[in-house]
């Protein structure tokens, strides 16, 4: 007997899928499908574009209260969105950082600053970018050299950012400042948001080995950010900033969203292997035939599972509110090292042809293997390296003895 729950939730289902045929761009999913070049002006557009469809049917901004611009929707309808999403993959959002600004602003900010900014990150109207890192801060983020000084009702903030992901398409910007060079380390921070159009801030691109652009040299040269922009009190900028990199490991704000991100394809299992593996020749035989990559693949099948249910165990608590904090750390170590060990495995199984970039007639699926091989080198440094998350686990999940550097 099907329950009135199951058929509510069947119904939505549908509701999905028909939405999901009548909207994703034409030919998605299949060979025809040609995708606007990542890291373009065209590229963005049709990210925020894409973003504010599923934020105007509903399907994303789970996360958020309503009078912040939030969808607020029973736990197993978002879990229904995210599987049809997970089930036909979504074209990939806006360049934006905005959910880690949301997890800052809705632990530090005002009612006023939650309100200015918060409903047009749900949208992607307003684009994001987080300039923590600096040429001598990465890891060690306590040691943050950018200064700023009170100037009437604004700070003058110099200094300088590196690896800044999406500068080149954020209106706004988060970064923590030195406001007391006198203070101890984890007190003399200051958390702001700054308008990235503000006279003084620059963005010089930093190419990668993918071809992209995804992250930039930022500099502040007498950038002037008014004091209502400051997040939290004079001082606390340290707590703000670990608040928004709990966030980033854990994809944060944006678990149990709707966009795709790597919460989402994990769920999609491995058939996108299981395709390549069928129509890969190796010798005499398709890739598919050797028992070797069959058991790897049937491995990372196990391993998605076992991220989606941490996953949703760390969704749950974060919808009632319950932060999990250095939790995160296990996933978002575990998974990024798959995903280098999931590329190495399609490197071995194509062979010479994981040397063919995109735009190359020899490329195989336009290059998008070689690609994904090459990006996955960053998962391990990006939102704080493996090392430093191992460590996280070590010290404060199995209680080990803390490093004395
Ligand atoms: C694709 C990508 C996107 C990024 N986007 C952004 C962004 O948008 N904004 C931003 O601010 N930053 C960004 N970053 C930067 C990233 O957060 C830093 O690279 C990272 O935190 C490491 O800092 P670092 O490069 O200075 O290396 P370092 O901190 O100098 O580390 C060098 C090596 O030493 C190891 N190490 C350092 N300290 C310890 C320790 N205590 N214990 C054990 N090992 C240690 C590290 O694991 C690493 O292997 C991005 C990075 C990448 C790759």
């Amino acid at each position: 007997m099907v329950s009135e729950e199951s058929e509510r939730l069947q119904a939505l289902r549908q509701e999905v899928r028909t939405w999901l045929r009548e909207n994703l761009p034409e030919g998605w999913g299949t060979p025809a499908y040609v995708p606007p070049p990542r890291g373009t002006a065209e590229g963005q557009a049709a990210g925020k574009e894409w973003s504010k469809k599923l934020y105007d049917a509903g399907y994303t901004g789970f996360t958020v209260p309503k009078e912040y611009g939030g969808i607020e929707r029973p736990r197993e309808e978002q879990a229904v969105i995210r599987e049809e999403m997970a089930r036909t993959g979504t074209p990939p959002g806006a360049a934006t950082l905005g959910y880690l600004a949301v997890a800052a602003l809705m632990r530090y900010g005002t009612e006023e600053q939650k309100k200015r900014w918060i409903p047009k990150i749900m949208t992607n109207e307003e684009c994001w970018c987080e300039c923590f890192s600096e040429p001598n801060a990465g890891s060690d983020l306590a040691n943050i050299q950018k200064t700023g000084v009170r100037d009437g009702d604004e700070w003058v903030v110099n200094g300088q950012s590196v690896w800044t992901s999406s500068s080149k398409f954020a209106d706004w910007g988060i970064v923590p400042v030195r406001t007391d060079v006198n203070a101890p380390r984890h007190r003399n921070l200051s958390f702001f948001v700054f308008d990235c159009t503000t006279p003084g801030f620059s963005v010089k691109p930093l190419r990668q080995m993918t071809g992209d652009a995804e992250f930039s040299e930022t500099f502040f040269d007498d950038v002037r950010i008014p004091h209502g922009n400051m997040i939290g009190a004079e001082g606390q900028g340290w707590y703000v900033a670990m608040t928004v990199l709990e966030a980033e490991r854990g994809g944060g704000m944006r678990i149990g969203e709707a966009a795709a991100g790597i919460t989402v394809t994990t769920l999609g299992g491995v058939d996108n292997f299981v395709e390549l593996a069928k129509n890969t020749k190796r010798r005499d035989m398709v890739a598919w035939d050797d028992p070797l990559f069959r058991q790897r693949i049937a491995q990372f099948a196990i391993e998605n599972e076992a991220i989606r249910a941490s996953t949703q165990r760390m969704r749950v608590k974060a919808m009632k509110g319950q932060l999990t904090g250095h939790e995160q750390s296990i996933t978002s170590t575990y998974r990024r090292e798959k995903n280098q060990r999931q590329a190495n495995m399609v490197a071995e199984m194509i062979g010479a042809s994981i040397q063919y970039m995109r735009g190359d007639p020899r490329a195989l699926d336009d290059g998008s293997w070689t690609y994904t091989f090459l990006r996955s080198r960053g998962n391990t440094i990006e939102t704080g390296t493996t090392e430093i998350n191992r460590g996280i686990i070590a010290e404060r999940l199995l209680g080990l003895p803390r490093t004395r550097m």
